[in-house]
């Protein structure tokens, strides 16, 4: 490592100021992904501004139809609140099974969105279940949030305060887990919220450079939300990641199979 300096705010508004006094400095939240980087020299900011201390981004709160995470809560604690658990069992389900115990205790909703890793679990869950990123500026549609490889919509100085989920009827999440890390070879979130156009959305992560959407899963779980309806489903490996963990091809069987595999996790809630 080598020296920089650490701040940690108490009110958002001042940790944003903090970043923009320091020039190069950045959020840390849970350090799972920037002190590695960190580590490698790959990032050297001149100043960390801690959010974890913000009482207004640790924040869980199930009301009328939105679960809201606050952006500084770690992945342990929505896996474990009854709330959640309640309302949305499928978000609970996929936060209690990212990475292993001790990054759950210090991975965050909001450190995972920023990072935008492409085989992160979080972002498949804000794309399908429409979720807004609000932000210590303004609110951001999912379907504007996700640009691209670790980038997002957010300025190089903005907050995630807290994300916001409407609730579905049924939702779910799987994936076809690296053993070493748990990230997402493929991982694939579900999401029935009506019969309108939207109704069904499907979200899959770790299958190409950024998470997407899968329009013809869509349509298909849209007029049939059935395990057969998504294995009927072909997936065209176009685009699709090709690497030592997996060939496109393999990565674009897995979809629908995981997608099927998540029809039935969110049954079974
Ligand atoms: C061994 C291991 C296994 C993992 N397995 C999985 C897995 O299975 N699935 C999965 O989804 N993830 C996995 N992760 C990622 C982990 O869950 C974290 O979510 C992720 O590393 C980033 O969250 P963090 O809170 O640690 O952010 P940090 O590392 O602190 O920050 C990451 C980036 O986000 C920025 N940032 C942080 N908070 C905010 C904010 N509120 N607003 C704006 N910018 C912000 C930082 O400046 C930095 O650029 C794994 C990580 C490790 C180390």
């Amino acid at each position: 490592m080598y020296t920089f300096d650490y701040q940690r705010p108490g009110q958002a508004d001042a940790a944003v100021a903090a970043l923009t006094a320091n020039g190069d400095a950045k959020f840390l939240a849970g350090g799972q992904s920037l002190l590695p980087t960190m580590r490698l020299r790959l990032a050297q900011p001149a100043a960390l501004i801690d959010v974890t201390r913000i009482a207004s981004m640790k924040e869980i709160r199930v009301s009328g139809d939105t679960v809201t995470i606050g952006g500084a809560v770690c992945h342990a604690l929505v896996a474990a609140n009854a709330d959640v658990k309640k309302a949305l069992p499928g978000l609970a389900d996929l936060a209690g099974r990212i990475g292993d115990r001790q990054v759950r205790e210090r991975g965050t909703i909001g450190g995972s969105l920023a990072n935008d890793d492409p085989a992160a679990c979080y972002p498949s869950a804000v794309l399908a279940l429409n979720a807004t990123v609000i932000t210590d500026r303004r609110r951001i549609a999912a379907d504007d949030f996700f640009v691209g490889m670790y980038e997002t919509a957010l300025e190089p100085d903005e907050l995630i305060t807290a994300v916001e989920f409407p609730l579905a009827e049924r939702a779910g999440y799987e994936k076809f887990r690296n053993p070493a890390s748990h990230f997402a070879l493929v991982g694939v979130f579900v999401a029935k919220r009506g019969s309108g156009a939207d109704g069904v959305r499907v979200a899959v992560t770790g299958a190409a450079s950024s998470v997407f959407r899968a329009k013809e899963l869509e349509a298909a779980l849209s007029k049939d939300f059935s395990v057969a309806s998504a294995r009927s489903v072909t997936v065209s490996p176009d685009n699709l990641n090709e690497d030592m963990h997996a060939s496109a091809i393999y990565r674009a069987h897995l979809i629908p199979v995981l997608a099927g595999r998540a029809i039935e996790r969110a049954n079974a809630f």
